[in-house]
């Protein structure tokens, strides 16, 4: 693929990735002189509707605020409580908490870091007013077994699908399944638009609702006294729109998303190929046939992860922890609760450096630096290396 990127190589752990045209298509955007909300952004959201197969998509500044924004469509506000994994970004949380709303923290499925409808359904109480799956490294989370009962009780779920454009569930693209589901674009994700977000809307009111709040609560009216287009503001709202000029960089992402979404699932098939036989490292399975993959994590014995993770990076390879579990976070403490299986797997896992601009070297570098570093911890360890319940990988 050509890059306009910088050099690459296996040090960076994510990085975003241009196609090229992105440069031109941000210089006309300023030259056109409309920075806010503008017909790029328009045309950024009728082009990501025609890509999902939806009716509608609304844009927002960032996925955070997607999340946000999608909590309040949702009806979430203070005495309610929200689902959430405690394994995932911390803007989850945050956007919860931006409602007045209080997260309920639960576990997730060891093998896929991704909430199932059993870990939910456990979780529901009187005061459950949404619940948001995170759908981790790009993988779709399938509630069907809880959807009737969700509906029965009117509790909204908003999915985060952050990592997750252009993954599909079933039959139909991630945010064409009914939910509220929310996109990031921004710097690392696939789709990236500098920053960015999207929000795929329940019904065309919604839609206008969500509109509304993205930009101060203001609507256009006509003054018929000056004859000229003035606002009013009729509810509650964000100065949470998209750009035009990051939208600019978006719709060339879009036209091109085809080519990453490939070559991420390339890499990512490349990683679970030549990780396979490392003793004591197991690729957390996103079921790569479905899924455009944001990241490849594997799994090592708790008790030499650190230890390996401290290796790679004197060998120049930025690994990371994503994320560190947000129950356990001092800013979220009020909300904390026992997540034993959260505990243990977070204690696993490690991030290995991955972008579109990686080359096949890099992921043979990588493993064999990864292999090396987990050879000599574990002959460092006395015990042998136990990792918490064997996984099964789709390749
Ligand atoms: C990136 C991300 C977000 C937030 O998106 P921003 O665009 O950075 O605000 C939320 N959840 C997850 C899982 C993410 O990876």
């Amino acid at each position: 693929m050509s890059t306009v990127t910088s050099p690459s190589g296996p040090a960076a752990n994510a990085r975003p990735f241009l196609h090229g045209p992105e440069l031109a298509a941000i210089g006309r955007a300023l030259q056109a002189g409309q920075y806010g909300h503008g017909p790029e952004t328009d045309a950024f959201e009728l082009e990501l509707a025609a890509y999902l197969g939806v009716d509608d998509v609304v844009t927002v500044a960032t996925g955070t605020a997607a999340l946000h924004l999608a909590l309040l469509a949702a009806d979430v506000g203070p005495a309610d409580e929200v689902i959430v994994p405690s394994l995932t970004f911390c803007a989850c949380i945050q956007a919860i908490l931006a409602t007045g709303a209080r997260p309920r923290f639960v576990e997730v499925d060891p093998r896929t870091l991704c909430v199932t409808a059993e870990h939910i359904r456990a979780a529901l109480t009187s005061a459950t007013r949404a619940v948001m799956p995170v759908l981790y490294g790009g993988r779709a989370v399938d509630l069907s077994p809880i959807r009737d009962q969700l509906a029965d009780r009117e509790i909204a779920v908003v999915e985060d699908a952050a990592h997750a454009f252009g993954s599909v569930n079933g039959d139909r693209f991630v945010g064409a399944t009914d939910d509220l589901t929310c996109f990031s674009f921004d710097a690392i994700k696939a789709l990236t638009c500098g920053d960015g977000g999207a929000i795929v809307p329940r019904d065309p009111a919604e839609a206008g609702r969500l509109r509304r709040a993205r930009l101060l609560g203001m609507t256009a009216v006509w003054e018929e006294r000056v004859r000229t287009v003035s606002y009013q503001v009729s509810v509650p709202g964000f100065r949470y729109h998209l750009s035009t000029l990051h939208a600019a960089i978006g719709r060339v992402q879009l036209t091109n998303f085809d080519k990453v979404a490939a070559r991420r699932k390339h890499l990512w098939r490349r990683y679970a190929a030549a990780t396979i036989d490392i003793p004591d490292v197991v690729v957390v399975d996103l079921d790569v046939a479905n899924t455009v993959p944001f990241n490849c994590v594997v799994r090592i014995a708790a008790r030499v992860r650190d230890a390996v993770h401290a290796r790679l990076h004197a060998a120049g390879i930025q690994a990371g922890v994503h994320y560190p579990p947000n129950h356990l976070q001092p800013g979220f403490a009020r909300w904390s609760c026992a997540l034993p299986a959260t505990e243990a797997v977070a204690a696993e896992i490690l991030s290995l450096p991955f972008h579109p601009d990686l080359t096949e070297d890099d992921v043979a570098l990588v493993t064999a630096e990864l292999t090396a570093a987990v050879a000599a911890e574990t002959a460092a360890c006395d015990t042998a290396a136990v990792l918490t319940g064997l996984p099964e990988v789709r390749r």
